[in-house]
């Protein structure tokens, strides 16, 4: 009997047509994904990963196959159209305006996107940025390339670092002047982890919707450039933040360097002292800092955090109990609520 991950394997090397869009093949040497009926050259049985949606490859950090363009499969015309522009442009966003100036109907083609792959035009746009950013980073290409490349001008995803990164060379470069970007998976998804060499200063999850104005400002915060890296601080946060996930974890020791106005100081460093497994509002925390009429002011800084689960932000709720905004969405909200009250409760059952 063949298992689930043999018998797509077999299908990839028949290229069975059959499994057109039953499953997304991510090739593990060239961070690309694949559908079935790929012409390129099969992978090895161990370098493939496979996957069910099209976003969850997105997730993984996969960059759609440029032979058999995954993206495209079955696709309408006009949704072709749109991805070329995508494909012709990787590092500029293609707006709304801009869609329409090519004649295509932004809404039509974000229907078509959220029906099929279960995302949004402009998150798909996002996710192709900075995976290619990303992987750009990872293999170190962009040093060299990216300093001929006049695109990388551009604000968009990491890219606009490099030009700066060029004019030193990667010996004088110390770890003084550099935010270290790696990136990790969880239970909720995969994870951005950026840290210099005080703490950590990003913890997101890698479809978060403010990710890349996130980028900009920390560079721009801390004049330090975002390199693909690993440091103490990035290495333990892998740590606690599995066993966060595990439950065996309830309070973080991890140094954080989290730039900002005074007053989102303040708010943050409140927002770190509301106990695991417990709800506030925003009300109560603008009463805490000492500022009650302050609360979409407090509201607003929570939104500016940037450091999610160490920093607790999803420990706040509406004055009503509603689960308002949060930057990795309500669903993981929601998620990261009912997991700690599970924990908490276990822990009374045990004692
Ligand atoms: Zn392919």
């Amino acid at each position: 009997m063949l298992n689930q991950k043999e018998i797509y394997y077999k299908a990839l090397l028949e290229k069975d047509e059959s499994y057109v869009g039953v499953f997304y093949a991510g090739v593990k040497t060239t961070s690309v994904f694949c559908i079935a009926t790929c012409r390129a050259r099969k992978p090895k049985f161990e370098n493939v990963e496979f996957f069910s949606s099209f976003k969850s490859a997105l997730d993984a950090g996969y960059r759609p196959c440029k032979i058999c363009r995954p993206t495209e499969n079955a696709a309408p015309g006009e949704i072709i159209k749109a991805i070329s522009l995508i494909s012709n442009n990787p590092k500029n966003k293609i707006t709304d305006y801009q869609l329409r100036q090519n004649q295509l109907s932004p809404e039509i083609i974000r229907r078509w996107f959220k029906k099929h792959y279960g995302i949004t035009f402009h998150a798909y746009q996002r996710m192709y940025r900075i995976n290619n950013a990303f992987q750009e980073l990872k293999s170190g290409k962009n040093v060299i390339n990216t300093a001929m490349d006049s695109g990388y001008n551009s604000l968009s995803g990491f890219g606009y670092t490099y030009k700066k990164i060029m004019k030193k060379s990667p010996s004088t470069s110390n770890q003084q002047d550099i935010i270290l970007i790696d990136r990790f998976t969880t239970p909720l998804g995969p994870m951005f982890v950026c840290a210099t060499s005080l703490g950590v200063c990003l913890l997101e999850f890698v479809d978060r919707r403010m990710l890349e104005t996130e980028f900009e400002q920390l560079q721009s915060l801390l004049k330090m450039k975002i390199i693909f890296g690993e440091n103490e601080h990035i290495k333990q946060t892998k740590v606690q933040i599995a066993e966060y996930f595990k439950g065996t974890r309830k309070d973080f020791t991890i140094a954080l360097h989290t730039p900002g106005t005074l007053f989102q100081q303040t708010v943050w460093d409140c927002l770190k002292q509301i106990p695991y497994g417990e709800l506030t509002t925003y009300k109560k925390q603008a009463q805490k800092i000492n500022k009650p009429q302050a609360i979409r002011a407090v509201a607003s800084a929570n939104g500016y955090n940037r450091v999610a689960i160490i920093i607790p932000c999803h420990r706040v709720i509406g004055t009503n109990g509603e689960l308002i905004g949060y930057g990795g969405g309500l669903e993981r909200k929601k998620w990261l609520i009912e997991h700690e009250n599970r924990i908490i409760k276990s822990d009374t059952h045990s004692n």
